[in-house]
């Protein structure tokens, strides 16, 4: 089938937004679309509840610590809540809010029972003892817990959190309201976690890839791949890109990175950044820096590390043939429009980096079933789900002559829509 065309717009003024502006851009060139009238926009767009808390706690330097921690219920119209959590020193009000949205519209998108939700700390993790990190955990979680929970809202690990903190969430969860192992996903296996999760993300990259390749007749072995964001995404996409035969030419971290042409070894890189030592100096490699890589001269980009790295002022210099969304809202609707002018295809965020909530939903099913699935189940069914929802959304960005963003927006906010006024408002 042939790439989707986008039909020529005549230019448009957009001004420099900020994240909740930019997610309302792409949110309304879908529901244009739609037809959707201003008090549907509205009542879709509004939050459902933003909960702000004070996290105090001793330091193990003796001194008291105040933290800001955000939990943004966007919309439960077809099913609980569910979102990550993210420890990072950027998070603020607005980022929430609009990765809340993102969430709402992914699980629609790929069509499992929930709505969407964002939280986080603002704060270092990188910087906190192990009991510093335990503790900020479990003081947020008294601050929010009947807030939360497997029928209401249901977190997950993101930038800055691993299953280690949602172990300690669940705990101090379970303290308050008993056993009930599904208030949170990403938990560790021995804590009722899910085969299978902590690959999800990426593994579902690099299989979404794999159809983006089919449809436009290459192989995805010995293509080239550059990877912004060495943590669980980057790695894991890194490591099914290298299985699958493609090269993966280029990676970085937040402190650089390394490329190598001939194709970087993986799994050395995998044990060096285990290591901590800086991708940089890997010996298979030459440094590279984080700009570098995102002009790099490849066929996939994969920004999987922060949102708004690619914007109106690098994005002229972007020589990738296409851009697979791993990170949440990497690309500045100014950069869309360019990437949409130069015909570089994009596969959003919200179908591209969607394999993590699906199987948090995985887990959420066993952890209600008190069932375990086998490796082989999870993968299979987190396949058949990624694959439908990417010929669903392919399908469509070719029939309406939209870009991919569009035609997932367009479902998304389609469903979410739908359920919104079949349950009556
Ligand atoms: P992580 O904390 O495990 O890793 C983040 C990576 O980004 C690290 O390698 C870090 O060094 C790098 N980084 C941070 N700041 C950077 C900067 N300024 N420049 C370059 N690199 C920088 O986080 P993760 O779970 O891998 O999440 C990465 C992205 O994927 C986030 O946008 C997250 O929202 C998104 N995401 C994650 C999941 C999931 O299941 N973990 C699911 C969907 C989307």
């Amino acid at each position: 089938m042939a790439v989707p065309s986008v039909a020529r717009l005549p230019p448009r003024e957009i001004p420099g937004m900020n994240p909740v502006e930019a997610a309302r851009w792409y949110f309304d060139q879908a529901a244009a679309r739609l037809d959707l009238s201003q008090n549907m926009r509205k009542l879709l767009l509004t939050p459902k509840r933003e909960i702000k808390v004070q996290i105090a706690l001793e330091m193990d330097n003796g001194e008291i610590g105040t933290f800001l921690g955000y939990r943004v219920q966007h919309d439960s119209a077809r099913g609980p809540f569910k979102g990550g959590l993210r420890y990072h020193p950027e998070v603020d009000g607005d980022e929430v809010v609009t990765l809340a949205q993102l969430m709402t519209w992914k699980t629609a998108v790929v069509n499992i029972p929930y709505g969407g939700a964002k939280g986080g700390i603002a704060v270092d993790g990188s910087l906190l003892s192990r009991r510093e990190l335990e503790s900020i955990t479990r003081v947020f979680v008294d601050e929010i817990h009947d807030s939360i929970g497997p029928n209401k809202d249901i977190p997950a690990p993101d930038m800055g959190t691993n299953a280690q903190v949602m172990a300690w969430f669940a705990n101090q969860y379970e303290k308050y309201h008993g056993f009930n192992p599904g208030c949170v996903t990403g938990k560790p296996l021995e804590l009722h976690g899910s085969e299978g999760r902590e690959e999800a993300t990426g593994r579902g990259v690099v299989t979404i890839a794999q159809q983006l390749y089919k449809r436009r007749g290459k192989p995805l072995a010995g293509s080239t791949v550059a990877i912004q964001g060495f943590g669980n995404v980057g790695t894991y996409a890194a490591r099914f890109f290298h299985e699958a035969g493609a090269k993966v030419v280029a990676v970085t971290d937040v402190t650089g990175g390394t490329k190598n042409a001939g194709g970087l070894d993986v799994w050395a890189l995998i044990d060096w950044g285990a290591a901590k030592t800086p991708l940089a100096q890997f010996p298979g490699g030459e440094p590279i820096t984080n700009e570098e890589l995102l002009s790099a001269e490849v066929d996939l980009l994969v920004p999987a590390a922060l949102g708004g790295v690619l914007t109106a002022n690098n994005a002229e210099h972007v020589r990738a043939g296409m851009i697979l969304e791993a990170a949440n809202h990497p690309i500045h609707p100014e950069a869309d429009e360019i990437f949409n002018r130069r015909e570089i295809l994009v596969v959003p965020d919200i179908l591209a980096n969607a394999g993590g909530v699906t199987v948090s939903y995985f887990e959420w099913v066993q952890n209600q079933q008190h069932f375990k699935w086998e490796l082989s189940r999870v993968r299979q069914e987190l396949d058949r789900i990624l694959i439908d929802s990417f010929d669903k959304v392919w399908t469509l960005a070719t029939e309406k002559k939209v870009p991919l963003r569009t035609a997932a927006y367009i479902i998304g906010i389609g469903r979410v829509g739908r359920a919104t006024v079949l349950g009556g408002i």
